[in-house]
């Protein structure tokens, strides 16, 4: 400890999620658009996240904690160089005005961020920061599922700890596991030492989902691990998909305490390790082809709940625009439906066109392709404007105020009623729809664009789920994107591999 006084731990944060497929560049005006604080106005950005957990811990055990700056910028396109720097900078700084004077360092990442020139931000920004400190200051990270766990993180922390449910609802409780290991740590109760083992293998994010399947089994042995005397967290990190970098992969990481528990750790990692490898194709999901799927809606009965449909190639959690129209346009080519079909349309000057036009305006628009021609066609048709909104609304997952500009509720064909924003919503919960007048549980049929965490939401009013087999840059069958950086061999994409390391 730094003194006889309360100990203090810094605090600084960069979170952000890579997809590699997305079209683009993304600046630090995302982080602004979502949310950056820096020094004590870190507090008002982190309810309900980790930060707020570890909040929590630090004051239960007398720790005055030491805010630098954290930052959350969604998931999106390569990220321009220089907005890792500005967060490098500015943590780096922090740290030498706190020479001497700190005890620790909790570091809330998401562990997918990557700029042009610096494929593993983290890991760069774990390695500067342990350089500066020497070897003995403490420094935990926290880490969402889907970080790309990498040999250079492993060598600068102590302690890692990950989301363990997929959709998230453990933002609180990681932080507050990340804090009470820094918390023994910095009070020298106790020694963490962290064990890394790296799978090769890459798996969608449908398959993700902790409360059923495979990832189920793996939580349940990870909280076994934790009741292990020495062992003090472990954690599976099963990357998001679309990050074309280097070491991409599955990552096992069990903490120990103290150098006389790292072999069981180990032994433990190895275990766990091997059990995500044996699982391997149970991670994979089984798509409904469109026309089929469509087949399925259209025959949903009236006083039926929703059939819910999801464009996972095209969702805006995993960093898409959700500027598809690859179902809107295999609706029309087909006989019209009872309806209402609901949809999210990401497309500014439609909505713009829509919101000049005004309530009961009808118009010829262009929608579909507005950021990624490339992967979406677009399609003319005929609207009816419902409504035009401008406010920003309040979304339960991710947390927090959601800005997506101008929306225009339209009507198409005389069953679809498609939402229009400038911005990409996320439709993980049922706000998008709900906060533009729209009632999802009263539809014949929903299509949400998200790879899996919209079900922690849309379970509960769907008469099915069905997961359409659609192109875009979040495409599930990851053998059909173009990645170029990855580290070989790894399953899916190579055949014949025999063990996970
Ligand atoms: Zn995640």
């Amino acid at each position: 400890m730094a003194g006889t006084t309360r100990p203090r731990v810094l605090v600084a944060g960069m979170q952000y999620e890579l997809n590699s497929f997305v079209a683009g560049t993304a600046g630090l005006e995302r982080f602004r658009q979502f949310r950056l604080a820096e020094g004590e106005d870190v507090w008002s950005i982190a309810r309900g996240e980790e930060v707020a957990g570890a909040r929590d811990v630090a004051q239960a055990c007398g720790i005055d904690l030491v805010p630098a700056i954290l930052g959350f910028g969604g998931a999106g396109p390569i990220l321009e160089d220089g907005v890792y720097e500005f967060f490098r900078d500015r943590i780096l700084a922090a740290l030498e005005a706190e020479s001497g004077r700190i005890d620790g360092i909790y570091l809330p990442l998401h562990g997918a961020m990557a700029t042009v020139g610096t494929p593993d931000a983290e890991g760069d920004l774990i390695g500067r920061i342990r350089a500066r400190v020497g070897p003995r200051l403490p420094i935990v990270a926290s880490f969402d599922m889907h970080a790309n766990f990498t040999a250079a993180m492993a060598r600068g922390l102590d302690a890692a700890v990950g989301f363990k449910t997929c959709p998230h609802v453990d933002y609180i409780e990681t932080g507050r596991h990340a804090m009470e290991i820094l918390a023994g740590a910095v009070t020298g109760r106790t020694r963490p030492c962290l064990v890394h083992r790296k799978i090769r293998m890459m798996t969608p994010p449908e398959g993700h989902d902790t409360t059923t399947g495979p990832m189920r089994e793996v939580v349940a042995r990870l909280r076994a691990i934790e009741t292990l005397p020495g062992i003090l967290a472990a954690t599976v990190i099963a990357p998001q998909a679309w990050m074309d970098v280097p070491e991409l992969g599955w990552s096992v990481i069990v903490v120990a305490d103290g150098a006389s528990a790292l072999d069981l750790a180990s032994a433990e990692a190895d275990r766990l390790g091997l059990f995500c490898w044996s699982q391997r194709e149970r991670y994979l999901v089984q798509r409904t082809a469109l026309d089929e799927a469509l087949a399925i809606a259209a025959a949903n009965p009236p006083g039926n709940p929703p059939v819910v449909m999801t464009d996972a190639a095209d969702a805006p959690s995993a960093g898409s625009y959700g500027d598809s129209a690859v179902v809107l346009a295999a609706l029309l080519a087909r006989p019209p439906m009872r309806g209402p079909v609901l949809m999210t349309m990401t497309d500014p000057e439609a909505a713009r066109a829509c919101a000049a036009a005004g309530a009961g305006g009808r118009l010829r628009i262009r929608v579909g392709g507005a950021f990624q021609p490339r992967f979406f066609a677009p399609v003319d048709v005929e609207v009816r404007v419902r409504a035009v909104l401008r406010e920003s609304y309040e979304s339960c997952l991710p947390p927090g105020r959601i800005d997506p500009g101008l929306r225009a509720v339209v009507e198409i064909g005389g069953f679809i009623l498609m939402v229009i924003a400038e911005r990409q919503m996320a439709t993980l919960d049922l706000r998008p729809f709900e906060s533009s007048g729209l009632d999802p549980r009263a539809a014949q049929a929903v299509l949400v664009k998200s790879a899996g965490q919209f079900r922690g939401f849309y379970t509960a009013i769907a008469a099915r789920i069905l997961e359409l087999d659609t192109p875009g840059p979040v495409d599930g069958v990851l053998t059909r994107l173009p990645f170029r950086n990855l580290t070989r061999p790894l399953w899916p994409f190579d055949a014949g591999l025999e063990t996970p390391w």
